[in-house]
């Protein structure tokens, strides 16, 4: 198991405008672990992937594979293998020379080789495909190659960009559970590519999140809904509620009134409350009750959805399914914003 590290890593590409691409970026993959890079279109992601398969020289900084620098390694000796976004096969070779291709390159003994394109075929569950040509197949399936030609090579590193994004609904909890299966088997330090927040929660065991170039958090999934580190990141990860207000010690003066909130590493002043849509006590009192007014609802089989009015504020609770029956639009009750529930981000211009 090979740990990966990341030292100042920038890339810059030249142009009528220069774009820095990847900037500064620090980080410790751990090793035999999933990692997922996450941000927006754009932000950065696969050009750091392709740095460390080796693809793209850096313009600053350093990757190291267990402690020693591989940017003089050429692609083929670091011990990463990538599977890139639109798979790249070979359209006029059958599925097992594109299989094969990384062990041909390393002049194997034929029948042995054979051997193997069967085992890592059934792997990725195409077993007996060794003859068709990639036209033939589906997205999902070409996909499949791609990884069993990543996977045949015995790699120390595994490098997926977006290996879930662009395949059909039905398909990706397929993959998921194929990735999921073969890096708990492997072992294999796996770092992938995504712009889906869900994505990265259900796959990765820690995320780094990119935005424009530059890493903003770098954590376990739930810290990301827990505990995010700015404004912007609790908005990426969606449906978070946000009240501005002023801490004071272990207290938020807001618009709805004064809030206890737990100690927390943020200085006095302006700051803004967040809580999670699930966290809120719809029709509950005690501590940080205020009162509401439920504008409309949303019923979805698994949690009822309201949209509930507080002075000048709206909030959007999920709720239990069953609350559909317990509460009416146009209803007064109380909402508790419990201090458990209660995250403190710094405000952003
Ligand atoms: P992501 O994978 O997160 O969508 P990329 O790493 O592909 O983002 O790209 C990051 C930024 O670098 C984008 O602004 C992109 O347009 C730019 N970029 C990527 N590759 C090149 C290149 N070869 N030449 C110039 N600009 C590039
Ligand atoms: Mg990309």
């Amino acid at each position: 198991m090979t740990q990966v590290k990341l030292h100042g890593l920038s890339k810059s590409f030249a142009g009528k405008e220069q774009v820095n691409a990847v900037q500064d970026l620090n980080l410790e993959i751990d090793s035999g672990k999933i990692t997922a890079l996450l941000g927006p279109s754009g932000c950065g992601k696969t050009t750091t992937l392709k740095m460390i398969a080796g693809l793209l020289q850096p313009t600053a900084g350093d990757i190291t594979f267990d402690g020693k620098s591989v940017l003089g390694t050429p692609p083929e000796r670091r011990g990463a293998a990538m599977v890139f976004q639109n798979y790249l096969l070979f359209p006029y070779m059958s599925v097992g020379d594109n299989v094969s291709f990384g062990l041909r390159m390393r002049h194997m003994d034929k029948e042995l080789i054979r051997k193997k394109v069967a085992e890592i075929l059934e792997l990725v569950k195409l077993p007996g495909y060794e003859e068709r040509r990639p036209k033939q197949l589906s997205g999902g399936q070409q996909q499949r190659v791609a990884l069993a030609r990543a996977l045949i090579i015995e790699p120390e590193v595994l490098l997926l960009d977006e290996p879930i994004s662009n395949l059909d609904a039905h398909l990706r909890d397929e993959m998921r559970d194929l990735i999921l299966t073969i890096q708990r088997q492997t072992g294999i330090t796996t770092i992938f590519v995504t712009h889906d927040q869900e994505e990265a929660v259900v796959l990765a065991d820690r995320i780094a999140l990119m935005f424009h170039g530059r890493l903003q958090q770098f954590d376990s999934p739930n810290t990301f809904y827990e505990r995010p580190a700015s404004v912007s990141i609790a908005r990426f990860f969606g449906g978070v509620n946000f009240l501005p207000g002023v801490k004071r010690g272990a207290q938020v003066q807001t618009a709805l009134g004064l809030l206890n909130v737990n100690l927390q590493e943020i200085a006095d002043g302006p700051v803004v409350v967040t809580i999670r849509p699930e966290n809120i006590g719809l029709g509950n009192d005690g501590e940080n009750a205020v009162p509401g007014r439920i504008l409309s609802h949303v019923y979805v089989g698994t949690h009822t959805r309201f949209r509930v009015r507080s002075g000048e504020h709206e909030f959007e609770i999920v709720a239990d399914a069953a609350s559909v029956e317990r509460f009416r639009d146009g209803q007064t009750l109380s909402l508790q914003l419990s201090r458990d529930r209660i995250w403190l981000v710094t405000p952003e211009d």
